[in-house]
């Protein structure tokens, strides 16, 4: 059953657990995606599709391949996100494409000017029927990252600005950053659940934690404790399914054994955080 954000993350936040987030770019990976929440009980989950990845396929297709697998699973939620974007008219194309929720990236404008634009697409994409996620501070780009550019610099979001642009928007999930990375950890990561707990406090919304790849158990718990309800994980899926096709590519299988092999390393790692991430923090 498709959803957007909204029927998903009100009940995480308040039961204290995370939904994942994860990042597909073909056939293979989104099976995968989904057939793993189905294996953890229909756990709800969120096939994410960036705008990085419209080299790999149109909106469209992305949309048409999740909807048909999303068929065959009446009883899992499973909502359809365009992850990362800066560009309005991609934005609006998603959203006709039949995209349950969007992204607007605005994190690298000035405070006023992502306000502005943010509340924009949320006015477009409510009167859709589709939620919004925004993005305020911004991430540093760590090893691996597909998604950061190593220009990107560390500005942790600030509480009291979230708060403002919480209400000034009408945004229904807030990305913030708060010390993880896009991609895996240079070092000993050091996230700053201090200033997620006062975010939380002021906002009172669904938070979004992006760079979920290779933070560990117990910071992702202290996370969910403090409101993220959402985690966004892309390049530790995507080392585990590379490494495991190079091991099989070395028997020279067919194609298609090949495409299974990397529908079932993309299951395996994100089963893994799903149950992880459903266990939240109430054990
Ligand atoms: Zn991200």
């Amino acid at each position: 059953m498709l959803t957007n954000l909204n029927d998903m993350l009100h009940n995480a936040y308040e039961e204290h657990y995370a939904v994942g987030s994860f990042n597909g770019y073909s056939y293979e990976t989104f099976r995968g995606i989904i057939e793993a929440g189905r294996k953890a009980g229909n756990a709800p989950i969120i096939a994410a599709f960036g705008a990085k990845y419209l080299s790999n396929m149109t909106l469209k297709n992305a949309y048409s391949i999740i909807a048909s697998i999303a068929e065959e699973c009446p009883n899992q939620q499973i909502c359809i996100h365009l992850d990362h974007c800066k560009d309005r008219s991609v934005i609006i194309q998603a959203i006709r494409a039949g995209f349950g929720s969007v992204m607007f990236d605005g994190s690298a404008l000035p405070f006023g000017e992502n306000v502005e634009r943010t509340k924009e697409i949320c006015d477009i994409a409510h009167a859709c029927g589709v939620s919004v996620e925004a993005e305020l501070g911004s991430l540093q780009a760590g090893m691996n990252s597909h998604e950061g550019e190593v220009t990107d610099r560390e500005i942790y979001t600030n509480p009291e600005q979230a708060k403002e642009f919480v209400e000034k928007t009408g945004v229904d999930a807030l990305a913030v950053s708060i010390g993880t990375v896009h991609g895996m950890y240079k070092g000993v990561p050091k996230v700053r659940t201090d200033i997620l707990s006062e975010i939380n406090n002021e906002v009172g919304i669904p938070l979004v934690l992006h760079g979920g790849s290779g933070t560990p158990e117990q910071t992702i718990r202290a996370c969910i404790k403090n409101g993220i309800s959402k985690i966004n994980v892309n390049t530790e899926i995507s080392m585990a399914a590379v490494e495991c096709a190079a091991g099989k590519i070395v028997e020279r299988p067919h194609l298609s054994v090949l495409s299974f092999t990397v529908e079932r390393c993309v299951e395996e790692t994100v089963l893994k955080y799903i149950r992880f991430f459903k266990e939240g923090n109430n054990n």
